[in-house]
């Protein structure tokens, strides 16, 4: 795969999520490139090391157009929701721990810190299905809606940005407050935030250079790469 500003960026985001613990070895990221294919990591690739040669380009059928390897088994994710929502540049998909505790006792996502209330109210699929169809596609697109980000119960989380900064940030965003809620749970009941103050917060916090500047900080943080194993 080419070492273009898209590729780095992309494997940036995938290495971001795994340095934070929000995706696992089965999390995906993607962006779409236009003229229906969408640029996105293989599935069998070390997340933790990830260079731009473990990227592939898909179509929007979730078929290989380029690349060394085949995608993740539920790209299909990915195509559904750009064929859904032209407005999408980026998708990010994860099984991560917090979010995913919520869904699987029923308790909804509640804005419980500021920046995880700009993406309240989130959707749930009621399913822990993989989402490795057409169908279980489009079924996913139509619970997320025009929204940036659904939970899939007892499964992942997906967001959705005008681009991988977006999308990237928007899941730490939507991991950081179900950790919080979650902690809330423990000792009471947590304060939600009144529609006012959702509105306020997304005003202020919905913001390409303050997305940018959370991006920056964990990119700041990323480990060097480490040697494959063996080496
Ligand atoms: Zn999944």
């Amino acid at each position: 795969m080419d070492d273009s500003p898209l590729s780095r960026q992309l494997v940036d985001a995938i290495r971001m999520l795994e340095a934070a613990g929000i995706i696992d070895y089965n999390g995906h990221c993607s962006i779409r490139l236009g003229e229906g294919r969408v640029l996105i990591n293989t599935g069998s690739c070390q997340r933790a090391r990830l260079g731009v040669e473990d990227l592939c380009i898909i179509d929007l059928e979730g078929r290989l157009i380029e690349g060394r390897a085949n995608p993740p088994l539920e790209c299909h994710l990915h195509c559904g929701i750009y064929r859904a929502r032209p407005d999408a540049g980026a998708v990010v998909h994860a099984h991560p721990r917090w979010s995913t505790y919520l869904t699987m006792v029923g308790e909804p996502y509640r804005p419980v810190y500021a920046q995880g209330a700009i993406l309240h109210p989130v959707p749930v699929l009621d399913t822990p299905d993989s989402i490795n169809t057409r169908e279980m596609a489009d079924r996913l697109a139509g619970v997320l809606g025009p929204r940036p980000a659904a939970l899939m119960k007892s499964h992942g989380a997906v967001t959705v940005g005008r681009d991988i900064v977006e999308a990237f940030v928007l899941a730490s965003y939507l991991e950081e407050n179900a950790s919080r809620q979650y902690m809330a749970l423990q000792i009471g009941t947590p304060y939600c935030f009144s529609e006012a103050e959702i509105a306020r917060c997304r005003d202020k916090l919905w913001n390409p250079g303050l997305f940018r500047r959370t991006w920056d900080h964990y990119r700041a943080k990323l480990p060097p790469v480490p040697p494959a194993a063996g080496d």
